[in-house]
């Protein structure tokens, strides 16, 4: 009998998390008291004022049919003006922002988008896994650029081989960066954005984190001057606003980008239900409402615990500036995968493996802060008794 699957799903890389995953189950049905750092998915509900305004929208029955590709007018206007003031860069809602089913969608179709069969995607490592499976997918290459502690997890872009560098279009970068919770400086942006021109490459900036930061705000590589020549940028609601279920995001910068994001969108799915994209507009209005203020005391309440309490136990870690990860290293330079397997049977914690994100994560691992603070309190004294 022949194979049905597709052979590019095998050339997928192996997920490595399979056996925690499996353990924390069993765990977890055995009736073991788990405290889990593992998922990257907000615990806490989407503010209120957001919940209304789609209940309000689901009424209107201008959303209950088929909405725009790129997303409602308003929505996108409500995205210009957001950029404006909180990045003082103009955007054209026309031509340079696009609604996405959650960034993560845009992420995954970009390579559809903008890669021919061979050409190069330089994704980072460790690394959020859908830049690979973009590439994968439309038959694309990719190269690993690591991300190194001693470049505070900024990619050394003069490493890249040259025959690599040919082939290379596309150049991700993220910055709030999952799982390192490492920000980038504008100085990195200009430095990626002159290496971009020099090597003909489209920079594509993930920025799923951009408004998740605990000390100044972390910019958009769009401030540079003539950057939407040759930059798009990826932002979410998701963590924003503790809305991943709700699934919207938005593409925003190069045009071309842009718009061939969307021609790939519009023939696969027809875009973000237009309720979603009501309430989105509430959430981008009422960026300093004081629910969504809220949720950044919380994850900094529970950042200050995780970090302060590692430090007594002898963990080596600092506090993350943005996201609501803690990049931490293993204790006694153990191996990822075993610190993790550990930390759960020893302690009923669950943590990420660094090396899950790629082998240049090897040695840490990672904790979302999606955990109230007395269980955090709680994990860290559990963690405490292990001896490494
Ligand atoms: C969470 C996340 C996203 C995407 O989230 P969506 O819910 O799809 O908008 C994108 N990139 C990174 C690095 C993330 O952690």
């Amino acid at each position: 009998m022949r194979t049905w699957r597709a052979e590019r799903l095998g050339k997928l890389p192996p997920y490595l998390f399979v056996e925690i995953d499996r353990a924390k189950q069993a765990a977890i049905e055995a009736g073991r008291d788990v405290i889990d750092f593992g998922v990257g998915d907000p615990d806490r509900p989407t503010p209120k004022f957001i919940v209304e305004r789609m209940c309000d929208a689901v009424r209107d029955p201008a959303n209950h049919r088929y909405p725009l590709g790129r997303g409602k007018r308003t929505f996108r206007r409500t995205v210009a003006a957001f950029f404006e003031r909180r990045f003082g860069v103009t955007l054209d809602p026309e031509k340079e922002i696009g609604a996405l089913l959650g960034s993560k969608e845009g992420i995954g179709h970009f390579a559809a988008a903008m890669l021919n069969p061979g050409e190069v995607a330089l994704v980072p490592d460790p690394g959020y896994p859908v830049y690979i499976s973009g590439a994968v997918f439309s038959e694309a290459a990719y190269h690993r650029m690591p991300l190194r502690v001693e470049r505070g997890f900024l990619p050394d872009l003069s490493a890249i081989p040259a025959d690599i560098l040919r082939r290379a279009k596309v150049l991700w970068l993220n910055y709030p960066n999952n799982p390192t919770a490492a920000c980038a400086p504008m100085s990195f942006f200009e430095e990626a954005l002159a290496f971009a021109r020099k090597h003909d490459l489209l920079i594509a900036q993930d920025a799923a984190y951009s408004e998740t930061y605990y000390e100044d705000p972390p910019p958009s590589i769009l401030q540079l001057p003539g950057a939407k020549e040759r930059c798009v940028e990826f932002h979410s609601l998701s963590k924003t606003f503790n809305m991943t279920g709700w699934r919207i995001g938005f593409s925003a910068g190069n045009a071309v980008a842009v718009t061939a994001l969307a021609d790939v969108k519009n023939n696969l799915d027809s875009g973000v239900f237009g309720a979603v994209q009501d309430a989105a507009i509430a959430g981008l209005e009422n960026m300093h409402h004081p629910e969504v203020r809220g949720i950044l005391d919380t994850y900094r309440e529970r950042r200050d615990a995780l970090v302060s309490g590692l430090k007594e136990i002898g963990w080596e870690v600092n506090y993350p500036k943005a996201t609501f990860y803690l990049w931490a290293k293993c204790p006694k330079g153990a191996a990822s995968m075993d610190a993790a397997k550990r930390i759960l049977a020893e302690a009923n914690v669950v943590v990420i493996p660094g090396v899950g994100f790629g082998t240049c994560g090897e040695g840490f691992v990672r904790f979302a802060l999606t955990v109230e603070t007395p269980r955090i309190r709680e994990a860290v004294s559990r963690l405490g008794r292990i001896t490494w």
